[in-house]
């Protein structure tokens, strides 16, 4: 073991002979390797894709939206801002998605199912039994334990095997409507891709693309913390256990735009240095980013009011189901939480993942239209995979019948739905 004594002795050394070496190379020309590089050369080389579908945002949802486009037949790029898929649940270090079931029985499969049933098989983890339904006050005990680096791997495997092309660090930079759908730029480092697709899913949380498209968006002048996530003291475990940082809010946390998101991060790690120098703690483990719990929704052509969500109500469109709590974080105060009448649980319409008076453009995940109390409960992430397989198989369909979403039989994107394991939300008239 070397003292830090040692340690900046063969430090010192070690960057001495780097400098020799470096104008060694240099004056050795050929030998050594060294290239000569253009100015030019740095130029963003610019990339054009011609897709069916394009999904912005490869987190929670748009991962599962981004398979069921690619499974259903869409050629689908897969554009994420970030260096790997899973969002909150990889890069937030959220990794225990709820909620699959609902009154002892499963009322969420499909696609995000199987990935994580897939990852938990994997990772030798454990399941809860559904059929045993520990109370709506305890539901969080029906959440699953997933590893969240398992998952970002399986979650790319799965892409790959659906034909889907993923492009990390990249965003949209422009959208404009063409007569076949979409022309949208996007930029990279050293990449400037323009894409030119029928439809867009947008995954991006906030709703993003949609506000680029000319579409409005709803928010709270107030907006729940954000919480991030880390450890403190002893060795992490995932799959297992949850990181430790995990009541840590950090209050209005905002990851509308790159600034806001600074701002968030650096706020949470000058809190949690704090915390380690005050508690004489050693830092064990530190996710990349304070995950966010709330910004913008779009304005839909359905809005799911909270009664909706509490009474369970059955819409004409309904395409998924959820299952959760009201849950409003608050900083200063306890977490407000509202339970679902005995037996109900959310259906969430396609017309709540589709832009008033849009065309070819649909959204999944915690910005589905819906008023603050019921996304508060929406924005969980069995919840965000079952619309993003929804709006993944809705998006496939549509670029395959040169149409938008909402002009499709509700009954074909059912079905195709179906055949991809996911569970249809029952109409209760047809029923009886
Ligand atoms: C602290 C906290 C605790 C939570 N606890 C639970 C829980 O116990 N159980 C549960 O089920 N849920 C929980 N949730 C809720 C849930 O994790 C999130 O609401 C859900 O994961 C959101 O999914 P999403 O797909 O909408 O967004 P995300 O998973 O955040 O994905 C959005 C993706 O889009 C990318 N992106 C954003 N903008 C762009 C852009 N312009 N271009 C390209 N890419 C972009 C992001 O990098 C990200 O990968 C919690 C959330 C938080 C914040």
């Amino acid at each position: 073991m070397t003292d830090r004594r040692g340690f900046l002795k063969s430090t010192m050394a070690g960057t001495a002979g780097l400098i020799i070496g470096s104008s060694a190379t240099k004056t050795f020309g050929e030998d050594s390797g060294l290239i000569e590089v253009s100015p030019a050369d740095a130029q963003p080389t610019r990339i054009t894709n011609d897709v069916d579908v394009l999904v912005v945002g490869g987190g929670t949802a748009g991962t599962i939206a981004a398979i069921q486009a690619g499974r259903a037949g869409a050629s689908t790029l897969i554009v994420e801002r970030d260096s790997l898929l899973g969002g909150t649940i990889t890069t937030g270090g959220v990794s225990f998605p709820g909620l699959f079931d609902a009154w002892g029985e499963q009322i969420i499969a499909g696609i995000g199912w199987e990935l994580v049933r897939d990852c938990v098989l994997l990772d030798g983890g454990s399941f809860p039994d559904f059929s045993d339904f520990p109370g709506s006050d305890r539901h969080w005990r029906n959440q699953l334990r997933i590893n969240p680096f398992l998952y970002s791997l399986m979650a790319e495997e799965k892409c790959e095997q659906a034909g889907v092309e993923i492009a990390y660090y990249e965003f949209p930079l422009s959208v404009t409507a063409t007569d076949s759908g979409w022309h949208v730029n996007c930029v990279g480092f050293g990449t400037q891709r323009t894409v030119n697709c029928k439809q867009i899913v947008d995954c991006t949380g906030g709703a993003e693309v949609v506000a680029m498209a000319g579409y409005s968006r709803l928010r709270e002048s107030e907006i729940q913390p954000g919480t991030h996530n880390y450890q403190l003291d002893t060795a992490t475990n995932p799959g297992r256990s949850r990181l430790n940082g995990g009541f840590a809010y950090v209050c209005d946390a905002d990851s509308s735009n790159s600034r806001t998101l600074t701002a968030t991060n650096l706020k949470g790690r000058k809190a949690l240095l704090a915390r380690v120098r005050s508690g004489n703690h050693r830092l064990m483990h530190m996710q990349p980013e304070v995950s966010v719990r709330e910004t913008y929704r779009i304005d839909g052509e359905t809005v799911i009011t909270v009664d909706d969500y509490l009474s369970g109500h059955y819409f004409e469109d309904s395409i998924c189901n959820a299952y959760y709590p009201v849950d409003l974080h608050r900083c200063g105060s306890s977490i407000y939480k509202k339970y679902h009448t005995d037996g109900a649980f959310p259906k969430i319409p396609l017309s709540a993942l589709v832009p008033k008076s849009s065309t070819n453009i649909i959204v999944a995940g915690r910005s589905v239209s819906s008023d603050r109390l019921a996304n508060s409960g929406l924005r969980v992430q069995a919840s965000c995979m079952a619309m993003g397989q929804a709006a993944g198989a809705a998006a496939a369909l549509a670029a395959d019948r040169d149409t938008t979403p909402l002009s499709l039989p509700i009954d074909d994107i059912r079905t195709l739905l179906q055949e991809h394991d996911a569970i249809i939300p029952v109409d209760p008239n047809a029923m009886s």
